[in-house]
């Protein structure tokens, strides 16, 4: 299955039979096992979210919301449950209000599950870790 590269962007053909050891990049030799949420930006945001082929979560967010800044650590917790199953991305919705707008983004935080780039979920509002892994869980 192809996976995203979350640190070079690179699209990576690989077997998940190997779950013991480490999945890395074949261009930048980074792990794709990576649980940090990948920053999107106008450049790269397709690419992850067509591409990949386990689903992409994708936090629209802003650095004034206080809801958004409290979610971050819970997001980052729950990306950890999810390595190599579900990529955990963020979208800065100030600097790229083209993407929040394609989307119909109406408040923030708003998360939104893609499936080979295809909507299959979304939630606003700010969430703890677990009920950001009930959540997605329910939908993949
Ligand atoms: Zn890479």
């Amino acid at each position: 299955m192809n996976i995203v590269c979350p640190h070079c962007d690179a699209i990576n053909r690989v077997e998940l039979k190997e779950s013991a050891k480490d999945v890395v990049c074949g261009k930048c030799k980074k792990s794709l096992k990576e649980t940090h949420p990948v920053e999107l930006n106008a450049r790269n945001f397709k690419t992850h979210i067509e591409k990949n082929d386990i689903p992409v979560v994708v936090d629209f967010w802003a650095p004034w919301c206080g809801p958004c800044i409290m979610m971050a650590p819970q997001f980052e917790e729950a990306a950890k449950h999810f390595a190599l199953k579900v990529r955990f991305a963020k979208l800065n919705s100030d600097n790229y209000p083209e993407i929040a707008g394609m989307y119909g983004i109406m408040g923030i935080p708003t998360m939104i599950v893609f499936k080979k780039g295809m909507e299959v979920g979304r939630i606003s509002g700010a969430m703890s870790a677990s009920q950001i892994i009930n959540w997605i869980n329910s939908l993949i």
